[in-house]
Formats: structure tokens, C-alpha cells, sequence
């Protein structure tokens, strides 16, 4: 038996080796018409799956029925395993459903108007859940799971105007689009029936052998081990973690084409968190308009501690637009050369020719994919080892972010001059960070709180007041929403808008902690709310009026603007450091 303390899995994921794609997609799609048949029949049940759910979720789908389409016992628990997965994590939904259905109201809906489209009302969203969850003494988690139902009940209202009154009306059966198959239900990597994985660490390899069916649809074993090389931080994790069974996935690019990979799930030691009593110190970070992040320390008596730190990408997002554009010439080529292709007679002797091409620049095309994913997760990496040594080196035992839901939605990043390219790669690196910093501070026994960033570039951090952001510090005739400066009318109090943004975000996360600490009990407040402390900077003086820092740091020498950081000696870190510096960030 393993000891009480709460552990954690981690999830690696490793592409197959080219020899086992074709098969192991092969059997992610045999898997999926399973997956899907069964829960067309177990929907009606879906109440069953709220209540019951002692053991594992293939022996609760399996009271029900058998296998729709049999290739063999424990293929078929397998995927029952997927199937009750899904299933109870549905009827989670469904409960906090109920919860919402009876204040789901009008006023959840803004109305269309001669400028916008119909919208929602989130502010009258986020009281109504506030008041209800006041009534049911749930905790913050929740808060997210019946905001998240209660948005999916207002696009429903848009399409079909009115909300729904039952959960299956909201929500369509939930079939799977992509293969997914999780090993769990089987008997374990060395006597298991669909698949056998053995470890091999001193080689940095893994042995997987799989059940999978032929081109005919006959189900066979693998006649040879697939040897899938390590990284190195699964190796590591090995060492201390438990392997747990795997999931085999498969992954769609954005071309279309499909990947097989393995999840590799180690399970960890989860590090305690620290007592709220303890934690003094609460880092702020920001998802900078000009900057990837910016961070700032505010302890509990609000003030502010150390300097800001601005993580600049700099020459990143140029080197990602390329590789982006790469990809799209090589996609032109292709579909002219397909296009040239079929317009021949089937049996022309060119068409051999034609396919060659093609399978080159789509391999080329593979690889610009991989290199771009690649550089986009080391980025994550990067940038999420660097916050946490962050709070480390400032002490600060509570990290303070934008919820992930916000981060989604939120238009920022648009509207800044050459950013909009990259908004969506973005987009993208900023949710791999925050589910990283998310694993990664349990992992290291750090507590991590969310919080709605409304307002939070465009409110004083020293006063509290609304303040306007402009393009620069010296041009204040005309206030622009995305500008780099901010500037409060009351105090005068300015600065850069990233830099107040992350202070504002800290300022939120000592308002939970505060609460937290006088009644273990805390509830989000938003920026102007009066139990957010203003904080006033306590560093080595304030701001020069001077430009926003940026990534232009260099001397106006080729004519172009210069601009200084606002802070000397903050840190600006390019993403293109060597591996070896990723690897000390690593710890
Ligand atoms: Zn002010």
C-alpha cells in the first residue's frame, strides 16, 4: 500500500516511432467507434455515473453492457475505462447544472445592440453564481465548473433563444473526435492484454507492444517491441515517480495529418502546500501586451518588494511568424501540385512523379510542425521555471495569474503594432505556461490562485482609481485602450501598463490572502473593490518618465525609436537561450 501522502500525476507526452503510427491509429480509431457506440447507449444513464462511482469507471460502464463491437475482453475494458471517464466527468457537469438551471435568467443575456451583437453579462453572471454558491458554502474550484456551465447555457440561449431545461438538451452527447484509448482498464504493463510496456532506464527506453488490428480488421499482437527513447525529464521523473498506465492519443495538426503518441503518466509526490499562515509574499504575474510576462512581488502589508521582472520573447515571435510562413508556402505548393496532379489521367506516367514531390514537402512540412511545437513548449518551459525561481529567489509562497478561461477569450494582445501575427501563437504558449505553473507549484509546494483580470491594466495600483493607458508617456492628449502607459488623473501616479497590470494582480491575490488568513474562507473581488489595498512602489524610487520598456533596447543608431527600460537591472530574458541555461533554470 502506498502512503498518505497526496500524489500527483504527470502527464508526458511521446510521439511513436514512424514504424507503429499506421497501426496505433489503426487501433485509436477501431477504439473510438467503440468509445462512441457505447456512450450513444450509456446516455439515457448518465444519472447513474453522479452517485456510483466507487472503483474503477470500465466495472461501472460494464454493469450496464457489453462490448458493442467485441475485440477481446480487456481492449474492450479499456475503452469502457475511457467511456466511464467521460461519462462521470459529464454527470459532474450535469449536477452543477442543476444547481444553475433555476437562476439561469434574462439577465444573464446582453442584448443586441446597433453596435455590438448579443453578448453575455458577465458581471450579472459572476453575482448570481457568487450568490448561489453563498447558499451552498462551495469552495473557489466550483466557482469556475458553474461559471463554465453557465456559459455554455447563454451560447445555447443565442442559438436557440431560450435556455435549456435539462442538461441533455445543453449538451450533445459528447463523442470522441480523436482516438483515445487509456490502458487503465487493463491488467498492468508486464501481464497486461492489449499492451505490455517495460522500462528500461539505463538505455533511456521504453518497450511498447500493443493489440491492434490489420488493414483487414484482424486483431493481432505486435510482432516487435516498439522502442520509443525517452526524454529526459520523463527519465527523471522515473527515477522517483510510479509509472502508471499509459494513454495512447492521437493528435491532429493543424494540416490535418494525425500523430499517434503515448502518454506517459507518473505518478508524484505531491509537495505540501504551504499553511496559509505562513505565506507572506504573493507574486503578481501579468500577460504583458508588449511583454510574454510580467511580474511583481507585493507582500501582505501591500507593499511592493524587489523590482519588476519583464520576460521579453524578443527575437521569438519573429522566428515563429517564419516558420509559420514556411508552412504556409509549403501548403501552397502542395495544394497547387495535388491540384496539377489529379487533373492528369489516372494512369499517366507523371502522377509517380507528382506523389514524390508531395511526400517530400509534406515531410519538410512535418518538420517545420515539430520544430515550431518544440520551440513553442521550451518556451513553457522557460518561461514557467523562470516565474517560479521567481517567487523563490523574492520568497513569495502564492503565485497570482489570469484564470485560463479569461485568457481564451481576452482580445489583448490585438491592436499592438506587429503583435496581432502572433496573437494566436500566443494565445497558445500562454496557456502551455499557465497549465505548467499550474502542475508545477503543487509539485513544488507552491499554492497558485487565479483571478478574473478585469480591469487590472487600466486601475491605479497605487491609489485604486480608474486610470487610462496611452501610447506613450509624453503623448497624453488622446487615451488609447491597448497603450503602453498608464497614467492616473487622481494621484498622477504612471507607469508602464504591463508593470501596473502585475501589480494589480498581485494586489488581488494578497486581498485572498488576507482573507484567507483572517477566515480561511475567501471569495475573488474585483479590482475596485475596497478590500484590494493599494500598493505604492518601494523600490529604488519610482519610474522615470521615460518610453515603456520593450524589446527595442538598443541605441537609436539605425534611426529607429529607442527605448529604455523603466527599471535598470529588471530582467530581460530572450528565449533563445542555449540548452544548457535551460537546463540550470530547470533546477
Ligand atoms: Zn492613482
Amino acid at each position: 500500500m502506498r502512503d498518505s501522502r497526496p500524489h500527483q500525476p504527470l502527464t508526458y507526452d511521446v510521439r511513436l516511432p514512424d514504424e507503429a503510427q499506421a497501426d496505433a491509429l489503426r487501433l485509436l480509431d477501431a477504439s473510438r467507434e467503440v468509445a462512441n457506440a457505447a456512450l450513444t447507449l450509456l446516455w439515457s444513464h448518465l444519472d447513474d455515473f453522479k452517485a456510483d462511482r466507487v472503483g474503477p469507471a470500465w466495472k461501472q460502464v460494464g454493469k450496464y453492457m457489453g462490448s458493442p463491437k467485441s475485440h477481446g475482453d480487456r481492449q474492450w475494458r479499456c475503452e469502457s475505462e475511457t467511456v466511464g471517464r467521460i461519462l462521470r466527468q459529464q454527470a459532474e457537469r450535469k449536477k452543477a447544472f442543476e444547481l444553475i438551471q433555476p437562476i439561469l435568467s434574462n439577465g444573464f443575456i446582453r442584448p443586441k445592440t446597433e453596435k455590438r451583437p448579443a453578448g453575455k453579462n458577465r458581471p450579472a453572471i459572476k453575482e448570481a453564481i457568487g450568490a448561489l454558491q453563498k447558499s451552498l458554502e462551495e469552495d473557489e474550484t466550483n466557482f469556475v465548473a458553474l461559471q463554465n456551465v453557465v456559459e455554455q447555457c447563454c451560447n445555447y440561449f443565442f442559438q436557440s433563444d431560450q435556455f435549456p431545461e435539462t442538461y441533455e438538451e445543453l449538451q450533445p452527447i459528447p463523442f470522441l473526435h480523436i482516438g483515445l484509448l487509456t490502458y487503465a482498464g487493463d491488467d498492468g504493463s508486464e501481464k497486461g492484454q492489449a499492451y505490455r510496456l517495460a522500462l528500461d532506464l539505463d538505455a533511456g527506453t521504453a518497450r511498447f507492444r500493443f493489440r491492434y488490428p490489420d488493414e483487414a480488421g484482424v486483431w493481432h499482437w505486435r510482432k516487435v517491441d516498439t522502442i520509443i527513447p525517452l526524454p529526459e525529464v520523463v527519465k527523471e521523473r522515473l527515477t522517483r515517480g510510479k509509472l502508471m498506465a499509459p494513454t495512447l492519443r492521437e493528435e491532429q495538426r493543424a494540416d490535418g495529418s494525425r500523430t499517434a503518441v503515448l502518454d506517459f503518466i507518473i505518478e508524484v509526490e505531491k509537495a505540501d502546500l504551504p499553511a496559509w499562515e505562513s505565506v507572506e509574499r504573493v507574486l503578481g504575474a501579468d500577460w504583458g501586451v508588449h511583454t510574454l510576462l510580467t511580474a511583481t512581488t507585493v507582500d501582505e502589508h501591500s507593499e511592493q518588494v524587489g523590482r519588476p521582472f519583464f520576460l521579453n520573447t524578443g527575437g521569438f515571435d519573429g522566428r515563429q511568424a517564419r516558420t509559420r510562413r514556411q508552412i504556409d508556402e509549403l501548403k501552397k505548393k502542395v495544394a497547387k501540385y495535388e491540384e496539377q496532379r489529379d487533373a492528369l489521367p489516372p494512369d499517366h506516367p507523371k502522377r509517380a512523379w507528382f506523389n514524390q514531390k508531395l511526400a517530400v514537402w509534406r515531410r519538410e512540412m512535418d518538420l517545420c510542425w515539430r520544430k515550431y511545437e518544440q520551440r513553442n513548449r521550451a518556451l513553457a518551459h522557460l518561461a514557467s521555471n523562470v516565474l517560479l525561481l521567481l517567487c523563490q529567489v523574492h520568497g513569495c509562497s502564492l503565485l497570482s495569474m489570469e484564470s485560463l478561461k479569461t485568457l481564451k477569450t481576452t482580445g489583448r494582445g490585438r491592436g499592438v503594432r506587429g503583435r496581432w501575427r502572433n496573437y494566436r501563437n500566443n494565445t497558445t504558449i500562454r496557456g502551455e505556461i499557465w497549465r505548467l505553473l499550474r502542475y508545477k507549484c503543487h509539485l513544488i509546494g507552491l499554492r497558485f490562485h487565479t483571478e478574473q483580470p478585469r480591469g487590472t491594466s487600466h486601475t491605479c495600483p497605487r491609489c485604486g482609481h480608474p486610470a487610462k493607458t496611452y501610447r506613450s508617456p509624453s503623448d497624453r492628449i488622446e487615451a488609447v485602450k491597448w497603450g503602453r502607459w498608464m497614467f492616473c488623473e487622481s494621484c498622477h501616479y504612471n507607469g508602464d501598463r504591463d508593470y501596473c497590470a502585475s501589480v494589480n494582480i498581485a494586489r488581488l491575490g494578497v486581498t485572498y490572502l488576507v482573507q484567507m488568513k483572517q477566515k480561511s474562507l475567501a471569495r475573488s473581488c474585483s479590482i475596485t473593490d475596497p478590500r484590494v489595498k493599494p500598493v505604492s512602489y518601494t523600490g529604488a524610487g519610482s519610474a522615470l518618465l521615460l518610453p515603456p520598456t520593450g524589446s527595442d533596447t538598443r541605441p537609436s543608431v539605425s534611426g529607429k525609436k529607442c527605448y529604455y527600460p523603466g527599471w535598470l537591472g529588471s530582467a530581460f530574458l530572450q528565449s533563445s537561450q542555449k540548452k544548457s541555461v535551460f537546463l540550470r533554470l530547470s533546477g
